[in-house]
């Protein structure tokens, strides 16, 4: 696998918020993963070996779980959104390449191995996950443990040549951001980030860590931040996996979420709230720090909206949001092929997964 012959068009459209990850398969999509650590210059700089990169991707991707919405496709585009800030907000220029490091590498990682139920369901079910970590963000606690039981691996461990000073910053840094996705953080760590915002200061450590925690959580729900094409399937992937729960939750006798049972649920229902009181207020407050995100201008469409509609007017009210990440072009398509012969020896099982009659042995 290389990024070398990955044309100069695909990885300029690779750095904006509006790429469309449903062109893509898996097979092309680890050779996507690489190019963004070339092109951040993390090969050089961290001297990663090629070959380790790739047995570092491969075992991400054979750690994600073929479930509708938490899957590896989730993992490149919560990674995507990460990367397209970053270049969009010019990061390189503010802090160091290491922190880059740990934010694109959590990003990777965040969801791992994630069964599709969520914590509360952990909670409720006293599953094993559960049990093991005291019912203290039972997911992010095992995506984060996945993540460094693949490090662990010499052959897949893409910080084995760093000094051991780098590796436990790069843990520590890894940690903190896995743990705050967990959206039962989400006011506290939006208020930490508040607080500091008038004084911000890019040279302080503690700052930067809110910054890095603020920008793992804006890419892990910025679906409704696309182009409504590449946003729409998923939130049907999301609702998918959100019944799946509640019919288990109900079959189960367990306490069932309203926000993800299928009696209860419609699609605008289930977005207005969130666009408003989670993503929004999310999204504004980085754009404070940024102003270059124009995040104000749709707020006031959203409050007009609003007040001249009743609450179904969700698919308009997404539209606007999606004007927060302009300016790029997204008429580019794929080409054929970018990575013909390119790609991990077992990966051509891989892509033989969406063929309906190949049952892979992976
Ligand atoms: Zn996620």
């Amino acid at each position: 696998m290389s990024s070398l012959e990955v044309s100069e068009e695909v990885r300029q459209y690779l750095k904006t918020p509006t790429f469309d990850n449903w062109q893509w398969e898996d097979a092309e999509i680890m050779v996507l993963l690489q190019v963004m650590y070339t092109d951040l210059d993390f090969i050089s700089t961290f001297n990663i070996e090629l070959d380790v990169l790739q047995q570092f991707l491969y075992e991400v991707y054979r750690r994600y779980n073929n479930i509708p919405f938490h899957n590896f496709k989730h993992c490149f585009c919560v990674t995507q959104m990460m990367y397209g800030l970053i270049w969009l907000i010019d990061l390189r220029s503010k802090i160091d390449s290491i922190d880059l490091l740990i934010m694109l590498t959590s990003a990777v990682c965040h969801d791992l191995d994630h069964t599709g139920y969520n914590n509360a369901y952990q909670i409720n079910a006293r599953t094993e996950l559960a049990l093991r970590y005291n019912d203290i963000s039972p997911l992010e606690n095992h995506h984060c443990a996945v993540a460094f039981e693949i490090l662990e691996k010499s052959e897949s461990n893409i910080f084995r040549n760093l000094p051991t000073e780098q590796y436990k910053r790069i843990r520590e840094g890894i940690i903190k951001c896995i743990l705050a996705t967990d959206m039962t953080r989400h006011t506290e760590i939006l208020n930490k980030f508040k607080a500091i915002l008038p004084v911000f200061d890019f040279s302080n450590k503690d700052h930067r860590d809110v910054l890095m925690m603020i920008m793992i959580k804006v890419s892990d729900i910025s679906n409704e931040a696309r182009p409504m094409d590449v946003a729409e399937p998923w939130l049907d992937c999301l609702l998918q996996e959100f019944f799946n729960q509640s019919d288990m939750e109900k079959l189960e006798g367990l306490p069932v979420t309203p926000f993800m049972d299928r009696d209860k649920v419609t699609k605008p229902s289930s977005q207005t709230g969130f666009i408003r009181f989670v993503l929004f207020p999310l999204f504004i407050e980085l754009a404070n720090l940024f102003p270059c995100l124009e995040v104000r201008t749709f707020l006031e469409d959203l409050t007009c909206l609003e007040l001249r509609s009743p609450p179904c007017v969700s698919q308009k009210i997404t539209a606007r949001l999606r004007t927060f990440v302009s300016q790029s072009d997204s008429s580019i398509k794929r080409p054929c092929s970018i990575i013909k012969g390119l790609v991990h020896p077992k990966m051509k099982i891989m892509s033989l997964m969406t063929h309906p009659h190949v049952v892979p042995n992976l």
